[in-house]
């Protein structure tokens, strides 16, 4: 069912393949504007093309892995310098420049004809396939467990396969790599076979699977075992199914670079899709931009938590166009990174006034580029996370909500396209907390939280609208469908079990849902979609109704 998608590499390779085939035309710009400089020396107009296009070449060549058509467009560009910055050839040294660089341009296409040491050469490959559904391995001799914890954990939208016997795991992780192991400790084979396995297993394969053990045993000893087979959570029987669920929604969190959205900001479309095949594959959500002019529709709309933007681009400038997102408030404090060949360090403090986080020289390793572009991202993220989401559940504040539902009808009114907002409230959460205590609530509301986070798209937006009211907005989709979708979320609630010390139970939901055929204004889409709530709480709770 899930497709697979080329290699990174397969893609890198394919992108040299055109770089290769656009290279000569590359090259013929370079030596028509080098005509036109011979022809007029006194444009300076001329000259900052030549240059850009020498300093294009030598970042993009070394990148595909053609050193020597880099370095040569390198040393030409070093040479051009001064004429920039006003002093004049002589037009025998001119013509010495440009007789010159035809020939050793000519003499490298014959020879350069093969990309060595590109970047694409030195990716690693990673085979994860990250649309793949969460896949959970559970390995558990005890049957009635395994379904207990399956049951819950599908509800949650996850995909659970069992295995009743150690023998199972080390065959069915080589066929298809979970992204989370739950397994017993003890086996017939031995007290803390399960451990030994999983150790055994972490020597076989290349990668390390985030395991979870779970066990009888809550001796020191056995917790210890657990940490030594580098175990990220141990439960002890009978498992709490939620606290489970939410340890397993942690670690599939931090694994998966959670999907920073990055805006890449370059002219020359070859070279930004190369770092954006790179970014994808680590990923991340990266948006393409050749035209600078698009900058603050692309920011609004795609609203990215990085920039990585080139330094020379024929409209305006990497530093003109960061000094004009650095004047709008909202984006004072999203990172800006440069991916450039310059070397010039008055260019880069240059830069560095007009608001540039880093600096990053082509041609980059891809590990470094990942890395040192996650770190930002994260700390731009977490900074956010703080002023907009809700400590309870990590969901969007009600301040937020409000801000990314303005923004949404303003893009769905440009795109043409529906949205639908939906108003959800617990059943008799009161009760709820006077029978089984507030902190059983609050796991009520967490619970509620991360069921709408896997359940929904991606590109829905949630948030905690009060204290046991949430809403959610669903771009792109008529209340019909997003009431059908959000029905399907309730059947999945009143299903799981809520574990605490007076006992089990479960909870329900009312929900109302509007869009953009009622108004077109966010506060009254919010009264609306508040009001078919209400009338299903009046009709006999636990229902979804239209506005
Ligand atoms: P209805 O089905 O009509 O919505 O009934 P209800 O009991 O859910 O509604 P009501 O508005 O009477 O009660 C809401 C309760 O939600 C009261 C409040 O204590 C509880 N609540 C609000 N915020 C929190 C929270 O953060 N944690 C917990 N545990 N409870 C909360
Ligand atoms: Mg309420
Ligand atoms: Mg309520």
């Amino acid at each position: 069912m899930v497709e697979k998608n080329d290699s990174l590499q397969e893609k890198l390779r394919a992108l040299e393949a055109i770089f290769l085939q656009k290279l000569p035309s590359k090259i013929g710009e370079i030596t028509s504007t080098l005509q036109q400089v011979l022809e007029r020396p006194d444009d300076k107009e001329a000259l900052i093309v030549l240059h850009r296009h020498l300093h294009t070449m030598a970042g993009s060549a070394g990148t595909f892995g053609f050193a020597e058509i880099g370095a040569l467009a390198r040393g030409f560009e070093f040479r051009l310098k001064p004429l920039l910055e006003g002093k004049r050839w002589s037009t025998e040294e001119l013509q010495a420049y440009a007789a010159e660089m035809r020939a050793n341009f000519d003499e490298a296409l014959k020879r350069d004809d093969k990309p060595v040491n590109g970047v694409a050469g030195s990716v690693q490959e990673e085979e994860r396939d990250l649309s793949d559904p969460h896949l959970i391995y559970l390995v558990d001799e005890d049957e009635e467990q395994n379904h207990e914890i399956t049951v819950q954990l599908e509800h949650f939208g996850y995909e659970v396969v069992r295995m009743n016997h150690l023998g199972a795991l080390a065959v069915a992780v080589a066929t298809r790599r979970p992204h989370v192991i739950v397994i017993e400790l003890s086996f017939p084979e031995g007290k803390v076979a399960g451990a030994e396995e999983i150790a055994r297993i972490k020597q076989i394969e290349r990668f390390r699977i985030p395991t979870i053990f779970v066990s009888r045993s809550s001796s020191f000893e056995s917790r210890l075992l657990a940490v030594r087979a580098s175990g990220d959570g141990y439960f002890t029987k009978p498992v709490d199914v939620v606290a489970l669920t939410e340890r397993i929604e942690a670690i599939i969190q931090a694994d998966e670079n959670k999907g920073y959205r990055v805006l890449i900001i370059d002219d020359d479309a070859v070279t930004s899709k190369f770092y954006g095949a790179i970014l994808r594959d680590a990923g991340m959500v990266v948006h393409l931009l050749n035209d600078p002019t698009q900058i603050l529709t692309v920011m609004t709309d795609f609203r990215p938590e990085l920039l990585l933007m080139d330094i020379y681009m024929p409209v305006c400038s990497g530093v003109e166009l960061s000094r004009l997102i650095r004047q709008d408030n909202s984006y004072v404090d999203v990172p800006i990174v440069f991916l450039s060949s310059e070397a010039d360090l008055s260019k880069q403090l240059d830069a560095v006034r007009a608001g540039a986080d880093d600096f990053i020289t082509k041609p980059v390793a891809p590990e470094y580029l990942k890395s040192s572009l996650s770190t930002r991202a994260e700390r731009y993220r977490s900074l956010r996370a703080l002023i907009m989401r809700d400590g309870l559940t990590g969901l969007y504040n009600h301040t937020a909500i409000k801000e990314q539902l303005s923004s949404e009808i303003s893009q769905a009114g440009r795109n043409g396209a529906p949205l639908a907002l939906a108003m959800i409230d617990l059943d008799n959460f009161k009760t709820i907390n006077d029978t089984y205590g507030h902190p059983a609530g609050d796991q009520v509301l967490r619970t509620l939280a991360r069921l709408l986070r896997q359940r929904l798209r991606r590109s829905d937006i949630v948030g905690r609208y009060g204290g046991e009211e949430f809403a959610v907005i669903f771009p792109d989709t008529t209340a019909t469908i997003a009431r059908r979708v959000l029905d399907q979320v309730r059947l999945a609630f009143e299903k799981i079990q809520q574990h605490c010390e007076g006992g089990h139970f479960s909870v329900t939901f009312s929900g109302g849902v509007a869009d953009l055929e009622s108004t077109l204004d966010a506060d009254e889409l919010f009264d609306f979609a508040d009001a078919a709530m209400y009338v299903s709480k009046q009709t006999g709770r636990n229902r979804i109704n239209l506005a």
